[in-house]
């Protein structure tokens, strides 16, 4: 404790209500039982909790990564009525209201977190998107009205293009945000099986326009419960959806912003939405729009026929195919290098976005190259990210 604060004044550890979306790995992870949840919340028992932090790098989506200091603390009781997070307290003797601790909390946190970056910012532009309507015992059933393969018959891959029809019940999504679908069933030891997290591939005024509906971007995977289930879906069929989900990885919606886009196989998901979305809306926008997409082969590439049809007016094109018989191995990373010069510009511009999406080991490969590009330009990487970040335009989704 630090001598700002007052000796009755104590750090808590909470969960974001607003930001959870209630997947249980916290509850599972936590060593001392100190996280619980009933039909409304996730919430950590002050009296349990050791800050052993073991719960904070398998959260999805850092709404574990909370912290106030309180003269006395909130029970489970109050956690579970929770809609948001209250503010930081004043406390008397502190000065600071604690934020000097809460800042050192949070900074202690953000270390903890190292490849991820610290804490996300929506894009100062973005639309307020709507999360945590739906959750378990209360979720949103959609029919399913599209099932299509994206991937080339001859590619190892299967990779769907599934579209969800919510009929008349509200379900609205911002390009960027997730759901989660509840796989049916049960797992071995009888508990209801974990819910999995997609991204929308769709824009907010549906896959098709003016419809209440959107779509996903799903890859079978051999052993995969849920992508195997969704892969499977049938026209008709009914599915449990959870969410939205999702505060931070939206796209701004000034049409003045430069997004760069930089991808891995289904991680292409959510750029799909926010290509839709500036070709139907903002199709002369000022602000440029890049991707950088890699895939096995061409054949894998989700996507890949009708991307061919997005004028470079509005989306340029950058493909990186690491397994083509005779031809070198290359990355997203790699086809960045290539194009040093165009991704110099882009960072060059005060109103540009960085989004990558996709596996969680392009990160690194993808921020060397981000570093070097910058030194070969002028421009320090480090410093450039972190006022990136800060400013809402630095955003990382890999899994
Ligand atoms: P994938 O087909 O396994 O891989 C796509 C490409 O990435 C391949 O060319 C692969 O090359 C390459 N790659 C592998 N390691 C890399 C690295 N360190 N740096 C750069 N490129 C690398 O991709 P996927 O199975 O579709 O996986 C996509 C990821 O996106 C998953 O982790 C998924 O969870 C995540 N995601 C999915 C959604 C969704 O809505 N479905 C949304 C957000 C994120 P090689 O295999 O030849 O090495």
């Amino acid at each position: 404790m630090d001598a700002t604060t007052a000796p009755s004044a104590q750090k808590q550890h909470l969960i974001d209500p607003e930001i959870c979306i209630r997947c249980n790995t916290c509850e599972e992870t936590c060593p001392v039982d100190a996280i619980t949840h009933d039909d409304n919340n996730y919430v950590v028992d002050a009296e349990k909790c050791n800050f052993c932090l073991d719960c904070i790098s398998p959260c999805p989506t850092g709404s574990i990564d909370n912290w106030r200091i309180v003269a006395t603390p909130y029970s489970i009781e109050d956690q579970f009525g929770w809609e948001e997070l209250p503010a930081q307290e004043e406390l008397a003797g502190t000065g600071e209201g604690g934020e000097a601790e809460d800042d050192e909390a949070a900074r202690l946190i953000a270390e903890a977190h190292a490849g991820s970056g610290g804490k996300s910012v929506a894009p100062a532009s973005a639309s307020k998107p709507t999360i945590n309507l739906y959750n378990r015992s209360r979720p949103a059933i959609a029919t399913v009205t599209g099932n299509f393969r994206l991937t080339d018959p001859a590619a190892d891959n299967d990779v769907r293009h599934i579209i969800l029809d919510f009929g008349d019940v509200t379900f609205p999504v911002l390009e960027g945000q997730s759901i989660g679908i509840i796989p049916p069933g049960t797992d071995a030891s009888g508990k209801p099986h974990v819910i999995r997290l997609y991204s929308v591939a769709s824009s907010r005024d549906g896959e098709r326009p003016k419809h209440n509906n959107l779509a996903l971007t799903v890859k079978r995977e051999a052993q995969g419960l849920c992508s195997n289930y969704l892969c499977d879906l049938k026209k008709g069929d009914k599915v449990q959806v959870t969410g939205p989900f999702g505060a931070t990885f939206l796209m701004p919606d000034d049409p003045s912003a430069n997004i760069i886009m930089i991808c891995t196989g289904t991680g292409s998901a959510p750029f799909r939405g926010f290509t839709e979305r500036r070709r139907r809306t903002m199709r002369d926008a000022p602000g440029r729009m890049m991707i950088y997409f890699g895939a096995r082969r061409p054949e894998e590439l989700p996507y890949f026929g009708p991307l061919q049809k997005v004028p470079d007016g509005l989306l340029r094109k950058h493909f990186a195919y690491s397994r083509v018989p005779n031809e070198p191995k290359t990355y997203v990373q790699d086809r960045m290098r290539a194009t040093a010069n165009e991704v110099s510009v882009f960072l060059k511009h005060e109103k540009t976005h960085v989004y990558i999406c996709g596996l969680k080991g392009m990160e690194a490969g993808v921020d060397e190259a981000m570093a070097d590009i910058c030194r070969g330009s002028g421009m320090d990487w480090a410093q450039l990210r972190a006022a990136m970040r800060t400013q809402g335009r630095y955003h990382v989704e890999t899994y």
